[in-house]
C-alpha cells in the first residue's frame, strides 16, 4: 500500500440509500452483551447492517426474517450471515452487507453477538423494504431487464438476451454506443458499450482523451456473476438521472465488455470453444477474443480497469482482489493499483459491509502469480492501474443461507455491482493520481533502465491487523535464471520470425508475430529483412516476455541488440542502419540517413538532429541541445520524456497505422507538425512547449 485512506473519498458512494432505524431504545434497557443501535441501509441488491460492537464478542450472527406489509413473519427466521473480525479493517463499526434475497422484498433483521460459542441476546429488530431492481418499470430504457433479473436469478442471461438487451440500451440511450470489437471463434459478437455523458466521445482517439476506464466481465465462461453486474450497471449508466452518475460520465468514458468469452458462456466452460483459458492468453493473443480486447486497449487507452471472475474458495472473503504483481510492471502502477484496492476498496467495503480481501485470502493456494498472460498483469505491463475481481463462488461459513442457488447468485452479482460502482468513484476521485502514475510509469518504462524479470511477482504484504483476509497470496520471487540484469536496446526478428505462418491459434492457424505486435501497439523498425522492436517504449516490461529467448511463454526467440553508441563522441555523426545510443554524449550534429534508425536512452545530442526518410526515430529520456527535424519517416517515431532546445518539426511522416508519439517532452522553442499520417498524439502525457504549437501538434 502506498498510503492509508482513513477519510471519506469524495461524495457518498452508496447508491439510492434509504435509512431505517429501530425504535429508540432506552439507554439503560439493554444488557451489555446485547447488540444495540442496529441500522439497515438499503442499496442495490444488498442491505448494510451496522451496529454498536459488543465488548468481548467473538463474532456476530445476522438473522433475517421475511415479513409482510403488517410486519408479520411470512417465513422462518434464518441466520444469513456471520460477521468475523477479519472481514473489515476497522473493528469499532461492524457492518455486514446482507444480500441474496429477492430485491424489493421486506424483511426484519436482528443481530446477536457470540462470545465463544455462547449466543448473547438478539438486538431489537429492524424492518425495511429492500430496494427493487434498478429502473422504473414504466420509464423507457429504465424498464429494461435482463433474463437473469426477470427469472429472479434462476437463469443467467443468455447470449441472445444479452445482444437484445445491449441493442435496446444502445437504441434508447444517447449516452451509449455499442462497438463490436471482434468475433469469437464461433462467430459471436464481442460487444463493448462505450458510455459517456451527454454522448460518448466519437472516436477511439477521442475516448482515449477522456482517460477512460474499462471493465471486462466474463473471460471465464463458467464464472458469470460479474457479467450480470455489468449488464445491470450499463443500464444504470445509460438511463440514471442521479447526479453522481451524470457527473461520472461527464468526466470520463466507461467501457464495458459484458462478455469477452461468449462461446465459453454459451457452453458454460472456463475456456473458449477451443479449450483455451483466455486469461492465460492476453500477452500471446493467440485467440480472436483476447486479440479483440488487447486491440481495444491499444486504441481506447483505458487508464484503469477491473477484470471480473469467480473464485471457488469457500474460506475467502466476499471480494478477493489483486493488483498487477509482475515485477516488470512499473512501481507507480503497482502502487496505484494497491491504493485502489487497500486504500479505497477495503475502506469502502468496511462501510458497506462487503469483505474485500487479497486474492487467495485464507488457504487460497498458489494463485495470483506473475503470468503476463493474465489480464491483470498484461494491463499492468500496459501501464493501466487495475485489479482482478473475484466473487467467492459459494456462501461459505459466513453466508450460511446460500445453499439456495438464486440467493448465492444474487449475492455474487450485487457484490460485483458494488465493486464496479466503487471503481468508478475511485477513478473520479483519484483521476489525477492515476494519470500521474501512468505518466511516471510510461516514462520509466521508456527509459529502459533496470533489470528485466521473466517471471516473478512483487510480494503482497499482509494488511495490518485487523485485516481483511487471513493470509495474502504467496511469495512468487523470480528465480535467478529468469532475471536479465543487462537489458538490451531492442530485439531483432528475422522476416521468418516476424511474418512467418503460425500454428498456435484456433484450428492450428495463428496470426503472425507482426500482427500481434501491431495489436499490442509496439513500434517496429524494418531495415532490409530485419525487424527491430526497441525497448524504449511504454510497454518495455512486456516486450521481452514475448521476444526474448528467456521468455517463459514467448512468441519467438528474438536476437538481443545492445547499444553501439555509449560514452562521449565528438564531431558530426551520420547514422546508418540500426543505431542504438545509451548513456551517450554526442557533441556534434546528427544526421539519420534514409532507411536508417536511431534509438536513444539517457543520451545527450549537442547540435541539430536531422532525419529525412528514416525508418525510425525513438528518443526517450534524452536531450537534444538544438533543433530536431524529422521528415518522411516510414516506420516509427517516438519522443518520450525528452528535452529539446527546438524548434521541433515533424512533417510528412507516413508511419502506417502507427501514430507518432510525442509525450512528456519539454521543447524550448516552437513545435510544428504538418502532413503527418497518422497525426501525432501524446499518450495522454502533456508536453511543455515554450514556443507556438501549430497544426497537427496544436493540442499536444
Ligand atoms: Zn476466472
Amino acid at each position: 500500500m502506498r498510503r492509508q485512506r482513513p477519510t471519506l473519498i469524495a461524495v457518498s458512494t452508496l447508491i439510492a440509500i434509504t435509512l431505517t432505524t429501530a425504535a429508540p431504545t432506552p439507554a439503560n434497557a439493554a444488557p451489555p452483551e446485547q447488540v444495540t443501535a442496529l441500522t439497515a441501509h438499503q442499496a442495490d441488491g444488498y442491505t448494510t447492517l451496522a451496529w454498536q460492537p459488543v465488548d468481548g464478542a467473538t463474532d456476530y450472527q445476522i438473522e433475517r426474517t421475511p415479513v409482510d406489509a403488517d410486519n408479520t413473519p411470512t417465513g422462518a427466521p434464518t441466520i444469513v450471515g456471520i460477521w468475523r473480525p477479519n472481514r473489515q479493517i476497522n473493528q469499532h463499526a461492524p457492518t455486514f452487507a446482507d444480500s441474496g434475497y429477492n430485491p424489493g422484498d421486506t424483511f426484519q433483521w436482528r443481530v446477536r453477538a457470540r462470545t465463544g460459542t455462547t449466543e448473547q441476546p438478539y438486538s431489537d429488530p429492524v424492518t425495511a423494504t429492500t430496494t427493487a431492481p434498478w429502473g422504473n418499470p414504466t420509464t423507457p430504457g429504465e424498464q429494461l431487464r435482463t433474463g437473469w433479473e426477470t427469472t429472479h436469478a434462476a437463469q443467467y442471461t443468455s447470449d441472445t438476451d444479452e445482444y437484445a438487451n445491449t441493442a435496446a440500451i444502445d437504441a434508447l440511450s444517447d449516452r451509449v454506443r455499442v462497438v463490436e470489437l471482434g468475433r469469437t471463434v464461433q462467430n459471436r459478437p464481442i460487444n463493448m458499450m462505450v458510455i459517456g455523458h451527454p454522448t460518448p466521445a466519437a472516436t477511439p482517439e477521442a475516448v482515449a482523451a477522456t482517460s477512460p476506464v474499462a471493465i471486462n466481465c466474463n473471460v471465464h465462461g463458467n464464472e458469470p456473476g460479474d457479467r450480470e453486474a455489468c449488464l445491470i450497471m450499463a443500464r444504470q449508466l445509460a438511463f440514471s438521472t442521479d447526479p453522481r452518475i451524470t457527473d461520472l460520465l461527464s468526466h470520463t468514458t466507461v467501457l464495458i465488455v459484458p462478455t469477452i468469452n461468449g462461446d465459453g458462456r454459451a457452453n458454460n466452460t472456463r475456456g473458449n470453444s477451443t479449450g483455451q483459458d483466455l486469461n492465460r492468453d492476453y500477452s500471446l493473443i493467440r485467440q480472436p477474443e483476447t486479440t479483440a480486447y488487447i486491440t481495444m486497449v491499444r486504441d481506447y487507452r483505458p487508464v484503469a480497469g477491473y477484470d471480473g471472475h469467480e473464485f471457488g474458495n469457500s474460506r475467502a472473503g466476499d471480494l478477493p482482489m489483486l493488483p498487477p504483481r509482475h515485477q516488470n510492471v512499473a512501481q507507480p502502477i503497482f502502487d496505484q493499483s494497491q491504493d485502489m484496492i487497500e486504500g479505497h476498496m477495503y475502506a469502502k467495503g468496511a462501510e458497506a459491509g462487503w469483505w474485500a480481501c487479497p486474492y487467495g485470502c485464507e488457504g487460497g493456494g498458489n494463485v495470483g502469480l506473475s503470468e503476463e498472460t493474465i489480464l491483470r498483469n498484461t494491463l499492468g505491463l500496459k501501464n493501466v492501474t487495475n485489479s482482478l475481481l473475484e466473487l467467492r463462488s459459494s456462501g461459505g461459513q459466513t453466508r450460511p443461507d446460500e445453499g439456495n442457488t438464486a440467493n448465492n447468485r444474487r449475492r455474487k452479482t450485487y457484490s460485483a455491482l458494488w465493486t464496479f460502482h466503487q471503481f468508478l468513484d475511485y477513478h473520479r476521485a483519484d483521476r489525477a493520481d492515476i494519470l500521474k502514475a501512468r505518466a511516471e510509469a510510461i516514462e520509466t518504462q521508456a527509459a529502459n533502465t533496470g533489470r528485466l524479470v521473466f517471471r516473478g511477482s512483487r510480494p503482497i504484504p499482509a494488511h495490518p491487523a485487523p485485516h481483511p483476509g487471513d493470509s495474502p497470496p504467496p511469495i512468487d520471487a523470480p528465480p535467478a535464471d529468469l532475471i536479465l540484469d543487462n537489458a538490451p536496446c531492442a530485439y531483432k526478428l528475422t522476416d521468418a520470425q516476424y511474418n512467418g505462418a503460425r500454428t498456435d491459434g484456433p484450428g492450428g492457424v495463428g496470426t503472425t508475430v507482426a500482427q500481434r505486435i501491431a495489436a499490442h501497439g509496439w513500434k517496429v523498425i524494418t531495415i532490409g529483412d530485419d525487424h527491430y522492436v526497441p525497448l524504449n517504449q511504454p510497454e518495455r516490461g512486456l516486450i521481452p516476455l514475448l521476444l526474448d529467448t528467456k521468455g517463459v511463454e514467448k512468441l519467438t526467440d528474438g536476437e538481443r541488440v545492445y547499444p553501439t553508441l555509449t560514452g562521449r563522441r565528438n564531431g558530426p555523426l551520420t547514422v546508418t542502419g540500426f543505431t542504438c545510443a545509451d548513456d551517450a554524449t554526442i557533441n556534434g550534429p546528427v544526421t539519420v540517413r534514409a532507411g536508417a534508425a536511431l534509438v536513444t536512452t539517457a543520451t545527450t545530442i549537442s547540435g541539430p538532429l536531422t532525419a529525412t526518410g528514416a525508418a525510425g526515430i525513438l528518443l526517450a529520456d534524452s536531450t537534444v541541445n538544438g533543433p530536431v527535424r524529422i521528415a518522411t519517416t516510414t516506420d516509427a517515431i517516438s519522443i518520450i520524456d525528452a528535452t529539446i532546445a527546438g524548434p521541433v518539426d515533424l512533417s510528412g511522416n507516413t508511419t502506417g497505422t502507427d501514430a507518432p508519439v510525442l509525450a512528456g517532452t519539454t521543447i524550448r522553442g516552437p513545435l510544428r507538425c504538418t502532413g503527418n499520417n497518422p497525426a501525432p498524439h501524446n499518450l495522454g502525457i502533456a508536453n511543455t512547449v515554450h514556443g507556438p504549437r501549430t497544426t497537427q501538434c496544436a493540442a499536444l
